[in-house]
């Protein structure tokens, strides 16, 4: 699973900043999952909880952070909401559109004791 991987590429992050950083525990994760970067973010949920079981983790409270698609219109020079890779310009009808948000996946931040 898609997410599952994600995951562990989040908790990696994670270990490496704890070490780094010397603390104990991560009580809170916030995370920037764009509408357009093809993760769900229920089942990122998900699976973050099984990867956290037993790390620095444990028990994070999990913020996911959902910016929503734009673009760049190259057919009228507008910038328009973006719902879905590839749709059209919402002003013109056409395109093409260029993807300029949306498409995040970080961490933002982490709250640690
Ligand atoms: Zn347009």
């Amino acid at each position: 699973m898609h997410e599952l991987a994600l995951s562990e590429e989040i908790l990696t992050i994670l270990t490496e900043n704890s070490r780094r950083e010397r603390f104990e525990r991560i009580v809170q994760v916030t995370l920037e999952v764009g509408k357009l970067s093809g993760v769900e973010p229920e089942s990122l949920r998900f699976c973050l909880d099984l990867v956290f079981r037993g790390t620095v983790a444990d028990g994070a409270r999990v913020v996911i952070l959902e910016p929503p698609g734009e673009g760049w219109c190259f057919g009228c020079g507008a910038s328009t909401d973006l719902p879905e890779i590839g749709a059209s310009c919402l002003h013109c009808g056409g395109g093409p559109v260029d993807r300029m948000k949306g498409s995040e996946f970080r961490v933002l931040a982490m709250d640690v004791i």
